[in-house]
């Protein structure tokens, strides 16, 4: 889907430098640029405040040169990645934002579903494609993927990455990986104590997480699934479900 270069970007939060908490790029210092809209409703989504219409109010829509100035004074002007998240960054213009960055020596990683194609992704350094398995409540559109996949290309590195909370994600989790096997897949336990929007004070289960990511290991393991990689949650490990960091 091609789209207008210089539209603004709804934000619902900009935030860093602070590590990268899952994924391929787990670890990694990160700039987050968070944009406010989905077109899911998942049943756990961590990101309430960045999906729920009630939340639009907060939402900012900030230029592309904006966006920008943020970075910059947020990076203090040394090259970084920053990931584009959401709700679901795929619908927002990132085009001009990409180029730019690009042009100083940074680099974009896309945190999306898959269910929205642009012709940007082919521009990105990183395509982190989250498809949502049984226990989100979503139906998973194949040909809205493949065209993501399409406008991707070959350029940036893309990755599978999927959250598991019980025995029908993990098998939703090997057909996809099966249908794809060509892309690494990244596995990892749901927070299945999500923060209600307003409160990121809001407790985790620590235990319950480590009880499942234990399970998620033994499962890969005795099934002999030796590409799969499975990680925690780094950022709920270190801060639970506090927003900003
Ligand atoms: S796709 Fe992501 S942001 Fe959108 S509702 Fe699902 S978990 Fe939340």
């Amino acid at each position: 889907m091609s789209e207008k270069p210089g539209g603004d970007i709804l934000i619902a939060e900009i935030f860093g430098p602070t590590i990268q908490g899952e994924g391929a790029l787990i670890g990694l210092p990160t700039v987050f640029v968070r944009t406010g809209g989905c077109d899911y409703r998942c049943s756990w989504c961590d990101s309430l405040h960045a999906v729920s219409s009630a939340y639009r109010k907060d939402w900012v829509p900030m230029s592309s040169k904006a966006v920008w100035q943020k970075i910059r004074e947020l990076s203090h002007g040394v090259p970084l990645t920053i990931s584009l998240s959401g709700g679901n960054p795929a619908i927002q213009p990132f085009a001009q934002l990409i180029e730019q960055g690009h042009l100083e020596g940074y680099r974009f990683a896309l945190e999306t579903q898959g269910s929205i194609a642009k012709d940007w992704f082919k521009d990105l350094d990183t395509l982190v494609l989250s498809p949502k398995p049984p226990s989100s409540k979503m139906q998973s559109d194949w040909n809205a993927f493949d065209a993501c996949l399409e406008a991707a290309g070959t350029n940036p590195d893309i990755v599978l990455k999927i959250v598991v909370f019980d025995e029908r994600d993990y098998t939703y989790a090997r057909h996809v990986a099966s249908r794809y096997p060509q892309l690494p897949v990244y596995l990892q336990p749901g927070n299945h104590t999500p923060p209600p929007p307003g409160n990121d004070q809001a407790a985790i289960d620590v235990t319950g997480l480590n009880t499942r990511l234990d399970w998620l290991v033994a499962k890969v393991t005795s099934d002999q699934w030796f590409e799969a990689r499975v990680l925690p949650q780094l950022h709920v490990m270190l801060w639970g479900n506090k927003r900003g960091v």
